[in-house]
């Protein structure tokens, strides 16, 4: 389908291309000189002592949990209102998730008082997730889980260059994890990040990246090391230096295009105001990354009405997200989970396009667009 308007669009031009040229015609094609920038400049975006490239997000969250310690008997409290990655990360590892609630229509990430209701004797870790790179309450959530001597994980897949009081999401809890999947906010086509301050974390991280294996191709090409021992189970989850390389680029749009994202979120905020739409995160907390634009529909509305009649007018929507405790699989596996804030918002949910590279033309577009939808 050709959309007059998509959902997302990737902002790559020149840089991009020249990066990725330089790689090929250096012929070192992975985890060198360029993906140590990558982490290097990913650490100061953040600001936290390390940074470990991974080729996804779901490689960069199971490696936070591996970091952990997380296995078989332990419980990872996780939000159902995500991306299934939040909580397969923790089931990868033998460890059971327990699902909770949002904290309300308004703020979709994760509920403090929730999180407190699910904690057992079991729980080892959290992950909280910067839903639509809106700062979790990260305060109160910090404070419960020193409490109860809690390890939190932010899966801050759209956060990157988001803050909460003056400190970049990612660097609040014990290990942050981003995503630069396609239609993220810092993108390359499969990539992701492990962050942390932690010294033990990101040597069990950057171990297990690579088979547990105690030096890397990269060390002995440099002379370095003459051979290896394996001192983990690991896996092969390194990323490549084309794709660091475009994170690199990237990295240097990120500011900007996360300001354009905010620019557009404040025009749909002022056009939408007077329609039956609720939407959330308004006024916003912290500086968000504006990664997309989630609204409510009246309860009762028909939702596959609405999109049907936004595709007719050539503007692509999504749905973030289907409930993961509401899935196949995850339902089977956890019966009788009970959500309901989740479930209400999660069935009135529509996202409307949102990219740096849309135009004040395109906005409106999306805007009359849903008045006659609605
Ligand atoms: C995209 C995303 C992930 C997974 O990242 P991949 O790079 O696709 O593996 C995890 N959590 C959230 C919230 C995401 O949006």
């Amino acid at each position: 389908m050709d959309w007059r308007v998509p959902l997302s669009d990737i902002d790559y031009g020149p840089e991009e291309e020249e990066a990725v040229l330089k790689v090929l015609r250096s012929k070192w094609l992975t985890m060198g000189s360029v993906t140590q920038q990558f982490e290097n400049q990913f650490a100061d975006l953040v600001g936290t002592k390390h940074a470990i490239a991974v080729s996804n997000g779901t490689q960069a969250l199971h490696l936070a949990c591996v970091a952990l310690g997380v296995g078989p008997g332990d419980e990872v409290i996780v939000p159902s209102l995500t991306f299934v990655a939040t909580a397969n990360a923790a089931l990868y590892t033998g460890a059971e998730v327990r699902f909770a609630e949002v904290v309300s229509s308004q703020d979709l990430t994760i509920s403090p008082r929730s999180i407190e209701e699910q904690i057992t004797t079991r729980t080892k870790a959290l992950i909280v997730v910067h839903y639509g790179g809106h700062p979790c309450q990260m305060g109160t959530i910090m404070d419960i889980a020193s409490r109860r001597g809690l390890a939190v994980i932010e899966d801050a897949a759209h956060a990157p260059g988001a803050s909460l009081n003056g400190k970049p999401l990612g660097s609040h809890g014990d290990v942050g994890c981003f995503s630069f999947f396609s239609n993220k906010n810092l993108c390359t086509g499969e990539g992701g990040m492990v962050v942390t301050d932690r010294e033990d974390l990101a040597e069990k991280a950057r171990l297990c990246r690579s088979h547990g294996m105690t030096s890397l191709t990269w060390d002995r090409h440099k002379g370095h090391a003459y051979s290896y021992d394996v001192a983990a189970l690991g896996y092969n989850y390194r990323i490549d230096e084309m794709r660091s390389a475009l994170g690199l680029a990237q990295l240097r749009k990120l500011a900007g295009s996360n300001a354009r994202r905010k620019a557009i979120t404040e025009t749909y905020r002022e056009r939408l105001e007077d329609t039956d739409l609720e939407i959330p995160f308004n006024p916003p907390v912290g500086e968000p990354a504006y990664h997309i634009f989630p609204v409510l529909l009246p309860r009762g509305a028909d939702r596959r009405q609405f999109i049907d009649r936004m595709r007719a007018s050539g503007v692509q929507t999504s749905i973030h997200y289907p409930p993961i405790h509401q899935f196949e699989y995850h339902g089977a596996r956890y019966t009788g989970v009970s959500l309901p804030t989740t479930e209400d918002v999660a069935a009135r949910e529509v996202t409307l396009p949102l990219y740096p590279t849309m135009s004040e033309a395109d906005v409106e577009t999306v805007v009359s667009a849903v008045l006659g939808a609605l």
